[in-house]
């Protein structure tokens, strides 16, 4: 196996490296650290996040840096203020035994003006996101005239973040680069694309497959029927009562009601979307990065270039459209060689989507049965068991108090103790899951489903979890027609017919198959639904918040403003 010393990097960052406890590099590091080092080559690195890429670029960097002299010489660039800070605060462990090397990291959301300051200082190396990059060009306060190198980090995430143009312009603004150093866990052709323009026969090392899930990943599924996606979810996490997690989902909404639906049901969680100020987001991040929350729920957006230490599993409450972005959100667990769980929530109808993921992932996924109630209860009551074992009780007082606890407990023997200790801990747990139902979507209900429209799976009842509180859910009976529902959305609130469905659905906890024709104008639409129903969909809805608007919506046919559209209104 190598070591640091034999790929020629300077002494004073093997000290470094040492006391980070770095051994051996890792692969991306043996392959890319002696080109880097040459100075004057491209290079593209194909690996996962994870892989220590990060040392990968920064250990040359700092070897070639030109600590003499007092302008930006190095710019990396990456896709987000959490991963532009991480990079940073590396590279600052790196250089502990250099002198004479400074590094600013400059993002958006926070002041501009001392990031100006900051890079008054003269700082040789920049890390940067695009958007503010870009503002700081603009404003003159930042000179690229003597970048030499120009490292892209997360290329493809930045691609996807839609800051194609931003690092296009980028590279045409450094027109001394003598190299481009680009990271990327996959590639896609817009890559591709930048790499044929503006690098030079770029050498290109690939760490694992590209495209492929991280091995140090275990990728399991459930599959259940779309409305016992969120009871699901709620069993996958009791099941894992030590999970620290990020859970995913498609929209803000799903990420900000969710989070507040199990906030209330007693679980340890808050949701990071884009609709956060940065000062919140700063909040929940810190609270998730100390392990002060244990659960995060959060877009793809707003969870990209998150690198937090420790991740036990990703949940994907829905999956994403695009394979690639399977792989992102995988990715942030089974880090630096920790084992993870990637959990995907998936119902009959997502299943070819699945299949695609798992082909193009080329890892084995596997299928397994949403627990029990009664596993639920068994897996948390050995976890709390064994907490109570490993319990420290070297340091406390405790010898004090025991003849008084042998006094007391004279007349109860050790198994009454142990049960009245579950007991209080576990009640409100076994009265929660006592008539729990399956929630696996199993051969008989699919058929079901598909015959019978899904009533039967719609008409029971669901348990809950404590007294007055948790699943408002009601059974309905179906039959009798249709309703007709107008409610004050419409595709200027950024709709479409699919996601608006999805969003009515999800609001109401109701089958898709209770709805008939959805009639969509700009500010308004029409909503055909079986008449049983139609009442919890109102109550679900209206007088809701959507964007910070109220939500109405009401019969259409029992007056109101709701009327027939006339062909061509809207
Ligand atoms: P990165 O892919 O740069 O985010 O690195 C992932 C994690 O691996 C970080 O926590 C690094 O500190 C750690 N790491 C990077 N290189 C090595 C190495 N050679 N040996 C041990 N840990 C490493």
């Amino acid at each position: 196996m190598t070591t640091f010393e034999a790929l020629g990097i300077d002494a004073r960052l093997i000290q470094a490296t040492d006391e980070l406890g770095y051994v051996n590099p890792t692969a991306i590091q043996e392959q890319a650290i002696p080109v880097l080092l040459s100075g004057t080559k491209d290079f593209i690195g194909l690996a996962q996040t994870g892989t220590g890429k990060t040392a990968a670029f920064g250990l040359p960097l700092l070897h070639i840096i030109d600590a003499a002299a007092k302008y930006p010489q190095a710019l990396v660039v990456c896709p987000t203020r959490e991963l532009c800070l991480q990079i940073v605060k590396e590279i600052e462990l790196f250089k502990k035994y250099m002198t004479g090397i400074s590094v600013v990291a400059v993002y958006g959301g926070a002041s501009i003006g001392l990031q100006i300051r900051d890079l008054k200082r003269g700082v040789q190396i920049v890390v940067a996101t695009p958007g503010r990059l870009i503002d700081l060009i603009e404003r003159k306060a930042i000179n690229l005239e003597q970048i030499k190198y120009v490292v892209l980090d997360e290329a493809d995430e930045m691609l996807n973040m839609g800051f194609q143009d931003d690092i296009e312009f980028i590279l045409k603004n450094t027109p001394v680069r003598e190299s481009t150093w680009l990271f990327s866990a996959t590639m896609p052709p817009e890559i591709r694309k930048v790499s044929k323009k503006y690098m030079k026969d770029p050498k290109e090392v690939i760490v694992g497959k590209v495209n492929t899930a991280n091995k140090s990943i275990d990728h399991q599924y459930y599959v259940t029927t779309a409305q016992h996606r969120y009871e699901t979810l709620k069993r996958i996490i009791d099941f894992n009562p030590g999970i620290y997690g990020i859970i995913f989902t498609r929209t803000k909404i799903d990420a900000q009601e969710i989070s507040e639906r199990l906030t209330r049901e007693g679980y340890d969680i808050d949701a990071l979307h884009g609709d956060l100020t940065q000062q919140q987001r700063d909040k929940v991040m810190g609270q998730f990065r100390d392990k002060s929350l244990q659960l995060l729920i959060a877009t793809d957006v707003a969870a990209r270039g998150i690198d937090v230490v420790g991740i036990t599993h990703v949940i994907n409450y829905e999956l994403p459209d695009d394979v690639e972005i399977y792989t992102h959100r995988s990715g942030r667990t089974g880090r630096a060689g920790n084992l993870g769980i990637c959990i995907s929530i998936v119902h009959a109808k997502e299943m070819y989507k699945f299949k695609q993921i798992e082909r193009i992932n080329n890892s084995q996924f596997n299928k397994l049965d949403i627990p029990s109630g009664k596993d639920v209860c068994r897996k948390q009551f050995f976890h709390f068991m064994d907490k109570l074992l490993s319990a420290d009780i070297s340091h406390g007082d405790y010898e004090t108090y025991v003849p008084m606890l042998a006094e007391k407990f004279a007349d109860v023997s050790k198994e009454d103790v142990l049960k009245r200790v579950a007991a209080m801990e576990f009640d409100r747990f076994l009265k929660y899951y006592e008539n729990s139902e399956d929630l696996n979507l199993r051969e008989r209900s699919k058929r079901d489903m598909n015959e019978r429209g899904g009533d039967r799976e719609m008409g029971r009842r669901r348990d809950d979890r404590s007294e007055g509180r948790g699943d408002s859910r009601k059974e309905y009976t179906r039959g009798g027609g249709y309703s007709r529902l107008f409610v004050n959305l419409g595709t200027k609130d950024g709709f479409f017919k699919a996601s608006f469905l999805q969003f009515i659905l999800d609001m109401s906890d109701l089958k898709k198959e209770v709805l008939g024709k959805i009639d969509m104008k700009d500010m308004t639409s029409w909503i055909e639904i079986d008449k049983g129903a139609a009442q919890q969909m109102i109550r679900s809805l209206d007088g809701k918040n959507y964007k910070g608007r109220r939500i109405r919506m009401n019969d259409a046919d029992s007056g109101g403003p709701a009327r027939r559209p006339r062909r061509g209104e809207g």
